[in-house]
């Protein structure tokens, strides 16, 4: 059983990692700065508050909890800021994951799992896409990600780094037990902000283009459930204690959905009206990314569970309406 520093561990996609890493045995060791992320969040083990842009909290994390191995979810994630402000999307998450993977080198520490992203591929007409696909990000969150591939990949031919990327298509859902889930301030993805207009908690959900070249005009997306995700993760740590080679997979399900499509499953799931309203195009957005690979099921023997449109809504709406954490 080992220890895991886990960035982002406070952040919607790594609590849940930390809760899964939990029930597989390991101990969870949240690095987190709380700039997105929640405190509240942090249920499954010990908690460092810190920023990756400072090298010498990075090492005192390090020094005071020895970790085997690192899972890095803490970035800036978001396609249409890193348009806005794309010299901090390449500072703080290029950057912050430099100051980590020294830091992980000096420790001697050997096991790096990354959260990378099909925004890395950019937008490729239409093609299904899978590991060996070519990187071309049209956004700089894309393109940050891509360099940080980059850097793994040199770091372990200097230092043995080795790794596990992961190439995320859309992340959906909540824990089913409803213990974490997912809260942004602001929010900007679609199925929150869908779950928000159906509450009235904003006026109506806006659909970013529907001239695009799909059958309803609206962009695909290929959604995976975030319990399926982090079991993933959990899988890609025994990969590298295992002794097995760096490698990278993607995660989705092949099944796209246009917007459109997720609007009506989401009227259907809860029951209620979605308002929404027609918008211009968002910049930086993809036509369709869907992922054709079974990789990870193959070599890691992942079995997504929940990855179907209906529970990731349904366990979305679950956490939505509850309390949530306190602000
Ligand atoms: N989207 C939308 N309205 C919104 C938010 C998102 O139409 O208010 C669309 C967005 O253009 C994309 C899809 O929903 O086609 C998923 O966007 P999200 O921001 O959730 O994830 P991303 O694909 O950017 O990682």
């Amino acid at each position: 059983m080992a220890k895991i520093l886990v960035t982002g561990g406070a952040g919607y996609i790594g609590a849940h990692a930390c809760k899964a890493l939990r029930r597989a045995g390991h101990t969870p060791v949240t690095f987190d700065n709380l700039s997105t992320g929640w405190a509240e969040a942090v249920k499954f083990g010990p908690f460092v508050q810190g920023d990756l842009m400072d090298r010498a909290a990075v090492d005192a994390a390090f020094e005071a909890h020895a970790p085997e191995a690192v899972m890095h979810f803490a970035a800036l994630s978001q396609v249409g800021d890193s348009m806005n402000d794309p010299a901090r999307y390449w500072r703080e998450n290029v950057m912050g994951a430099l100051n980590l993977m020294e830091a992980a080198v000096a420790h001697d520490c050997k096991h790096f799992v990354f959260s990378s992203t099909c925004a890395t591929y950019g937008d490729q007409d239409g093609v299904i896409l899978d590991e060996d696909s070519p990187q071309m990000p049209i956004n700089a969150y894309g393109a940050s990600k891509r360099a940080i591939e980059e850097m793994l990949a040199n770091f372990e031919a200097r230092f043995g780094l080795r790794h596990v990327i992961f190439r995320y298509f859309n992340v959906a859902g909540a824990d089913p037990d409803g213990e974490v889930g997912e809260q942004h301030v602001p929010e900007t993805h679609l199925i929150p902000l869908m779950l928000d207009a159906i509450e009235g908690k904003r006026p109506a959900l806006t659909i970013y283009g529907t001239d695009y070249d799909t059958p309803d005009g609206t962009c695909i997306r290929d959604y995976v459930h975030v319990s399926d995700l982090v079991d993933a993760h959990v899988l890609g740590f025994d990969w590298l204690a295992a002794g097995k080679q760096s490698a990278v997979f993607c995660l989705g399900t092949g099944d796209g959905f246009s917007v459109r499509e997720v609007v009506a499953h989401s009227a259907s799931v809860t029951n209620r009206d979605v308002p929404h309203v027609e918008g211009p195009r968002r910049a930086g957005d993809a036509v369709r990314l869907v992922c054709g690979s079974s990789r990870a099921k193959e070599l890691l023997g992942w079995q997504p569970e929940r990855s179907n449109m209906s529970d990731m809504i349904a366990d979305a709406w679950r956490w939505h309406q509850s309390p949530g954490y306190a602000r």
